[in-house]
């Protein structure tokens, strides 16, 4: 299998290169851009939202011959937000990728205000995703253009405004070009908390009714980490938003958190449900309290 990944991985970098950085889709659509198998069905559609209603029903799916997820239903109201965690290689980011339509699925559907995302426009359907990668992959321009990009028709006062709502402005304001600043390979480097939040200011801009958020699977420092999230909080507010978490303290506050484990949902409830639930996840939120623990002792 790793060997077929192997040129997979190599046409990504070389396309990555190209195109300098996949940008909107992070390290969570890493691979390729939009498999080609994905197409329109004949008339399709555009997604008409009105709240935001996110179903996963009975969904099967596999890259190859393996099955990842193992018939999975979630419910996300609308205006809610769901945390999916779990060990690494559950299926956690695939569940992101099929809501974004990366991939058809083998069995069941999903709908966003019961429409069959599968029978609607891709362009309609990613209109009204947005996505906080991991990683974000800055274009080697300016830092107001970066913000826009999705938006070329926005106006300074709107860069600005989601600047300040990601909480980057004062950073910004800070640099002798400001919204001019050049960034990427060739200009300013920019942290990872730094391009995170111009991930948040790309999606302020895009405004859009369903949210996923693929949280940082490194660690940030304590204060970084606080930050972030009171922005992140921000741009949840008002959005169905899918977190998808690694660190358990970014997420008691969630609607719902989904445990899953080898492709299937094996527990499901609010964090202090789940915690006194005795299962699985209330094992992982110790073995995290311990690390957390350990480190603060080793600092
Ligand atoms: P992590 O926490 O490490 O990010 P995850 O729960 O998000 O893990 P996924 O990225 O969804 O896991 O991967 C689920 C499984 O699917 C893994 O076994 C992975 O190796 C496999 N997989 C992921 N992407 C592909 C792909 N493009 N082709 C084939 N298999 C893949």
């Amino acid at each position: 299998l790793a060997q077929l990944f192997r040129p997979l991985d190599l046409l990504g970098m070389v396309y990555r290169t190209i195109r300098q950085g996949v940008i909107d889709m992070g390290s969570m659509f890493d691979l390729i851009d939009t498999p080609s198998e994905v197409v329109d069905v004949p008339g399709a559609r555009p997604l008409a939202v009105v709240r935001g209603h996110v179903r996963f029903e009975k969904v099967v799916f596999g890259y190859d011959d393996a099955t990842i997820l193992k018939g999975i239903d979630l419910d996300v109201p609308a205006g809610t937000t769901l945390a999916v965690v779990g060990p690494s290689g559950a299926g956690k980011s695939t569940l992101a990728r099929l809501m974004y339509r990366f991939y058809d699925l083998d069995a069941g559907r999903i709908t966003i205000d019961g429409q069959d995302i599968a029978q609607v426009t891709q362009d309609s359907l990613r209109a009204a995703i947005g996505i906080v990668p991991q990683d974000t992959v800055l274009f080697n321009d300016t830092i107001g253009y970066n913000i826009a990009y999705g938006r070329e028709d926005a106006s300074e006062a709107e860069i600005e405004a989601a600047a300040r709502g990601a909480a980057i402005a004062p950073f910004i304001e800070r640099q002798p070009d400001r919204y001019a600043t050049r960034v990427g390979e060739r200009g300013l480097k920019l942290s990872g908390g730094e391009k995170q939040r111009v991930a948040i200011a790309r999606t302020l801009l895009k405004d859009p009714p369903v949210l996923i958020l693929d949280e940082a699977t490194s660690a940030l420092d304590s204060r970084t980490e606080g930050e972030i999230m009171q922005t992140l909080e921000a741009i949840e507010r008002g959005r169905t938003t899918i977190v998808i978490a690694h660190r358990l303290s970014t997420i008691v506050h969630a609607d719902r958190i989904v445990v899953l484990e080898a492709g299937q949902v094996v527990e499901q409830g609010r964090h202090a449900e789940l915690l006194a639930a005795g299962g699985v996840y209330a094992e992982m939120w110790q073995r995290q309290a311990q690390e957390r623990d350990e480190a603060l002792a080793a600092a």
